[in-house]
């Protein structure tokens, strides 16, 4: 199986968002972890997930580089630069330097640029990008504490990035469809253009955009704009109609969930969970000990795990508990406490026969996956939007990786009905 798409992307769980897509667009794929050092794993669509979205420009640029030739050498015949649907960066990068670099590797002059999610409420129209009913600058992100958003205007904002002009291709074109959004690139290709920012409020407008980029050695953008393209490499022949992109190895194994996440949505899923199966809550204020914490969850677990329900291991507090926690220690080490002590109770349940395993939390996730020494995900069938069943290498796994405010509030139940 040919490698077909090559994708970076600038953080974990954007990786996830967009393999995700790509697999319900009927393509196999694979999240690597980091820069890979070895052979890629084979599929239609490799996704390598860095974690560069705030990273020095050049230490970005050198990693996404790295990416780019990993994958070129397996043989992507197309490069995607992956990220965030509200285009999380500075003045100083990392987007705009990022494309820089790939499209100068890959011999090219010209890309697109359309971060639009409209699933999401991610949507841009004559080059401003709107969160919901709000611009970006009036969306909260304008508050971000790392990539502060105070400009809604797309082809302002990647210009401060680049030393390359930016173009915009308007709603009128768009909405015409494939053909007149690709006659409205080349026009700003040929114009000297080296980006063009592509407006796109619906699904039809990036399936549209995708199509017309069929050619383009680079695409970027969010996960949104790679709807379109497992259709560009079926018309072209080299995707097989695949009915199981997203068949992964039977699950085997206990069933369980640990949480880190103190988000609305992760507590909301623990309080249903309370009502079905077994459910610890850990109390860092009283025990702020990582093995002691450990030793605790895993004593608690013994006789409890099963294949047909979870057990589920939560160090999730309402906001009062969490400010107290970081009262007493700082927010950091706070952090750092649970984050090595829900990775350890993870690496004892996968030791007592856990084989399918549900992280909540973003930065719980990333601990979990190090610590478990999981280099590569294959991505599976979706639980609910955005959070699909992986098969994590070289464990031979099955894990879900929950950012905080994803899924329904059965989510912890609902997992365990598939496979
Ligand atoms: P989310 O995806 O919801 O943001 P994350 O795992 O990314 O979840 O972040 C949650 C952070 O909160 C982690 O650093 C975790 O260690 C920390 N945390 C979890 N429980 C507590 C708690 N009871 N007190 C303080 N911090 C906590």
């Amino acid at each position: 199986m040919p490698l077909l798409l090559g994708c970076i992307a600038d953080d974990f769980t954007g990786a996830t968002d967009l393999a995700n897509t790509l697999v319900k667009g009927g393509m196999t794929a694979v999240q690597v972890i980091g820069v890979p050092t070895g052979p890629l794993p084979e599929a239609d669509a490799v996704i390598i997930a860095l974690k560069s979205r705030t990273a020095p420009v050049g230490e970005a640029v050198a990693q996404s580089l790295a990416a780019c030739e990993a994958l070129l050498a397996a043989g992507a015949k197309q490069i995607f630069w992956k990220y965030c649907s509200t285009f999380d960066s500075t003045d100083q990068g990392n987007i705009g330097p990022v494309a820089d670099a790939l499209l100068k590797r890959l011999g090219s002059g010209f890309a697109l640029a359309c971060p639009a999610f409209p699933t999401n409420g991610r949507t841009i129209y004559l080059g401003h990008l709107f969160v919901g009913n709000a611009l970006l600058n009036e969306s909260g992100m304008e508050n971000h504490p790392l990539t502060p958003m105070t400009d809604a205007n797309l082809v302002r904002v990647l210009g401060r990035q680049t030393d390359g002009a930016v173009g915009l291709v308007p709603f009128t074109s768009v909405e015409q469809g494939a053909a007149a959004t690709r006659q409205a690139m080349m026009r700003l290709a040929e114009q000297g253009r080296r980006y063009a920012i592509v407006d796109a409020v619906t699904d039809q407008h990036l399936l549209a955009i995708g199509e017309a980029a069929a050619q383009h050695a680079l695409i970027t953008g969010g996960s949104g704009v790679a709807m379109g393209l497992p259709e560009n490499f079926r018309r072209a022949g080299l995707l097989p109609a695949r009915g199981d992109a997203a068949s992964l190895p039977p699950m085997q194994g206990m069933a369980a969930v640990v949480a880190g996440s103190c988000s609305r949505a992760t507590l909301g899923q623990i309080g249903l969970a309370r009502d079905h199966v077994p459910v610890l809550e850990l109390d860092a204020l009283a025990t702020p000990d990582a093995a002691a914490l450990t030793a605790q969850a895993l004593d608690w677990v013994e006789g409890k795990l099963a294949a047909d329900r979870p057990v589920v291991i939560a160090a999730s507090a309402p906001p009062e508990k969490v400010a107290a926690l970081q009262a007493k220690l700082g927010r950091d080490a706070a952090g750092a406490l649970i984050e090595t002590a829900m990775a350890a109770i993870a690496e004892g349940l996968v030791a007592r026969g856990v084989g399918r395993l549900v992280v909540a939390g973003g930065e719980t996730s990333g601990a979990v996956v190090q610590r478990l020494g999981v280099t590569a995900l294959r991505i599976g069938p979706e639980i609910d939007p955005g959070v699909p069943w992986t098969f994590a290498e070289p464990r031979g796994l099955h894990l879900a990786l929950k950012s905080g405010n994803f899924g329904a509030r059965d989510f912890f139940l609902k997992a365990f009905d598939h496979g």
